[in-house]
């Protein structure tokens, strides 16, 4: 059985090649292609022709093919459906913003979550990606733009904290000088809420911004749309976030999609601003993108504005996150789900 040798760390290639009698510098080379978008070892053309031939004998790389390609012609942005060695399917998301380029990958092939508005977990989890397959997902994503896409952001189909251990190895990996060197600052990692996971990640020592999709300030409002919210509770999840603050000296930000008549009132505003109050956090307002196969619906941009309106006056910060996309079903699970059909 070959191995996957993008998924692994610098340090586990290096190993390998002491073991193997190999000059030591090839682990150096070798990881330098394979996160430089080399498709075989055939086309690494430093190395001796016996070695290329060795390596290929116990490993693959992996390398999506392109299913799909969407641009919008609203905004530029780009949706791209890559298709993986076995099958599976996953999206990606090229987005331009003022504060930098920014992809949306996904970190699972389906999701075991069951948000009732999101359409990654129609059809559940099929199964984890591998460190590789994420890191593919940027990598091919700049060659194919052609765009500097500085930022990073798991936000795309699957629930990265039910993915862990790949997750925490794809951000070494990502974040490897000698690899794609992105920084901890220009990298997001969302979630849906793992308290237990969000303890665990605090005690990793790789740094990124963590957003918490929040969407409701009460356990009965909260559990309605997240079922994940039915093993713990929201302030079991606000004093984890609180709790990772403490520990890595980083906010956590909170995502809130606003459903509406479900979550969007001024008392749901009222609660959230008395939990939230004082702690610095901020909070993202997501207009919610209809799911046809979901009978809810995105509240309406005067009760978004007055529920932003309503924290900041209560001191919470907040901002309306900008929909992109709209004509290419450029949000989670879309266009994976319309494909599926
Ligand atoms: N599983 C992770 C990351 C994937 S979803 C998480 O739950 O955070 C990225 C964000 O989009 C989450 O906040 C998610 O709740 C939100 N989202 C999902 N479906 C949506 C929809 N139909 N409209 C608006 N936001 C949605």
């Amino acid at each position: 059985m070959k191995q996957d040798i993008k998924s692994m760390l610098f340090e586990e290639l290096a190993a390998y090649f002491a073991e193997t009698g190999e000059r030591s510098f090839r682990a150096e080379q070798v990881f330098r292609w394979l996160h430089g978008g080399a498709r075989s070892f055939a086309g690494m053309t430093d190395l001796p022709e016996k070695l290329r031939e060795k390596l290929d004998s116990e490993f693959y790389i992996t390398s999506p093919e392109l299913i799909i390609k969407r641009v919008s012609r609203i905004d530029g942005t780009i949706k791209y459906l890559w298709g993986m060695r076995d099958g599976a399917a996953v999206e990606s998301v090229a987005m331009e913003y003022s504060h930098g380029n920014t992809v949306c990958i996904s970190s699972q092939v389906g999701c075991r979550m069951g948000c009732v508005f999101c359409a990654s977990s129609i059809g559940g989890l099929v199964r984890d990606l591998a460190a590789s397959e994420m890191l593919d997902q940027v990598m091919y994503s700049r060659l194919d733009s052609r765009k500097d896409l500085s930022n990073v952001v798991l936000m795309g189909i699957g629930e990265p904290l039910d993915n862990f251990d790949n997750v925490v190895r794809f951000l070494r990996l990502i974040n490897h000088p000698l690899g794609m060197n992105i920084g901890a600052r220009h990298i997001s990692v969302s979630t849906c809420g793992i308290a237990e996971k969000i303890d665990k990640l605090a005690h990793c020592d790789i740094q990124f911004t963590l957003s918490a999709s929040l969407h409701a300030p009460d356990d009965e409002t909260r559990s309605r749309l997240m079922p994940i919210n039915r093993d713990g509770d929201v302030d079991r999840l606000l004093d984890a976030c609180a709790r990772y603050f403490a520990e890595t000296g980083r906010r956590v930000s909170y995502e809130y999609a606003m459903v509406d008549g479900v979550n969007d009132t001024l008392r749901h505003a009222g609660i959230l601003a008395r939990k939230l109050r004082n702690t610095g956090s901020h909070v993202n307002l997501i207009p919610l993108s209809d799911v046809p196969e979901r009978a809810l619906r995105g509240s309406k941009p005067e009760q978004v504005s007055a529920f932003c309106g309503y924290l900041r006056e209560n001191g919470v910060n907040c901002t309306v996150r900008r929909s992109l996309g709209g004509d290419i079903s450029a949000s989670c699970g879309q266009l994976r789900r319309r494909e599926l059909r």
